[in-house]
């Protein structure tokens, strides 16, 4: 039977490459981002490779919004029992220097955005006795220095992760989160932006301090998730993987 999967963030990133990848997995998947328009790469990429695939556009951080956006992937795809939270921002800054709008903002999309997107997305999960939600945590949930807001937000989706899991598994949901380490995405570049530093410099000097001596892609990530949306994984519930390229946690 095909599923149907909404991967938030997806216009680009760690989200397309998971869109795609669950597609091919054999899903019908909702390209969710905050703009529609935003999203015809990824949507293109999955027509073209014989996926199917529709544009949503929605800030996750917005009730209302979250509410049309899953009420239209029902109507057009079908009941959505896959869920990915991986949209995100980044507002690093030291603590001394962080304002109240660089917190909010992270939390707000992060962790609101994947309670709003799950409470919504949950109703459809229950009705079908059968679900998988996927929560996008990161290393930096153990301590990133200039991510005060990142990593509370990202330890927060853990203890997330764990609640939806005890509250959701009698209905037959499944909740993971997927930590990844250092990948080559538009976040990362903008860290190097920050720092000052080039962008193929940046992710050398990362590559050197992981164990496998790269630095991941999307596709890695990609990866975790689609296992933890296999009907395989069906025992497999709320866990912390770390896809880092060596030990963490
Ligand atoms: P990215 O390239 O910056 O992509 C994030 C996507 O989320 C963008 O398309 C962005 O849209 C979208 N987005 C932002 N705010 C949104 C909102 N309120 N509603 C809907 N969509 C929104 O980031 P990425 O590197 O792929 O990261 C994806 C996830 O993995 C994030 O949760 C990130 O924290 C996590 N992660 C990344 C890394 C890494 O090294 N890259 C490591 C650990 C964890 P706009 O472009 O319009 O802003």
């Amino acid at each position: 039977m095909t599923r149907i999967a909404i991967v938030t963030g997806a216009a680009r990133g760690i989200g397309a490459a998971t869109a795609q990848r669950l597609a091919a997995d054999g899903c019908a998947v909702a390209v969710l981002d905050l703009d529609a328009g935003s999203c015809a790469a990824t949507v293109d990429a999955i027509a073209d490779a014989g996926g199917r695939a529709i544009a949503v556009g929605a800030d996750v951080a917005d009730a209302d919004a979250v509410a049309r956006a899953v009420a239209q992937v029902d109507a057009e795809l079908g009941g959505p029992t896959i869920l990915v939270n991986n949209a995100g921002v980044i507002r690093d800054n030291l603590l001394f220097k962080m304002t109240e709008d660089d917190w909010d903002t992270v939390l707000s999309v992060h962790l609101r955005g994947a309670f709003l997107m799950s409470r919504e997305v949950q109703k459809h999960q229950v009705e079908a006795g059968w679900g998988r939600i996927v929560n996008l945590s990161s290393t930096s949930a153990l301590g990133n220095r200039g991510q005060a807001n990142y990593a509370a937000a990202k330890a927060g989706m853990q203890g997330l992760t764990k609640t939806l899991a005890i509250e959701l598994g009698r209905f037959g949901v499944t909740a993971n989160a997927v930590a990844p380490g250092f990948i080559v995405t538009d976040m990362t570049r903008t860290t190097a932006e920050r720092l000052g530093v080039g962008f193929e410099e940046f992710i050398e000097a990362r590559a050197a301090e992981v164990p496998l001596q790269r630095a991941g892609t999307p596709e890695d990530i990609a990866a975790a998730v689609s296992f933890f949306c296999s009907e395989g994984a069906g025992f497999v519930s709320g866990q912390v993987l770390y896809v880092a390229g060596g030990p963490r946690g």
